[in-house]
């Protein structure tokens, strides 16, 4: 495994819209596993590929130490209610920001196996969830927030 280079905001790459990935192969099981572990040394709960510098649609995310969620070609079933969120991101260092986010959502795409999973997500879990999807669609909470707040000042 090897760590990969975190793209920060104002890079063009982050603002694409992602390529389905279609199949799991060896080499993207690779890349997941490299986000996975560039996205602990970052201290974050959620990565996804474009913030890497890949343009398919793939995110991890651990909202919970040792709970490793792998999305692969992810689709959002359903999102309901409404709750505000406090975030940040590795693409955007230094700042945090409040955005309204669905209350629930549930989401399917494969595995890192290549297998479909399909999950229910509330809470804390259905931020991390809608925030790494955003990214496979070039958006960025920055887009979303209501309010921001410069962590330096
Ligand atoms: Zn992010």
């Amino acid at each position: 495994m090897a760590l990969r280079n975190i793209v920060t905001e104002g890079d063009p790459i982050l603002r694409k819209q992602c390529k389905p990935v279609g199949e799991v192969t060896e080499r993207i099981q690779m890349i997941l596993d490299d986000m996975v572990e560039t996205m602990r040394d970052a201290e974050g709960v959620g990565l996804a590929a474009p913030q890497v510098g890949i343009m398919r649609r793939m995110f991890v995310a651990e909202p919970e130490p040792e709970r490793v969620y792998c999305f692969v070609d992810p689709e959002i079933v359903t999102l309901e209610g409404e709750q505000e969120s406090l975030e940040g991101c590795l693409s955007v260092p230094g700042m945090t920001g409040t955005v309204m986010r669905p209350e629930r959502i549930r989401i399917r795409g494969l595995d890192r196996y290549g297998k479909m999973q399909e999950y229910d997500f509330e809470g804390m879990d259905a931020i991390v969830m809608c925030h790494e999807f955003d990214h496979l669609e070039g958006v960025l909470y920055i887009d979303k927030a209501v309010e921001m707040h410069d962590m330096n000042e």
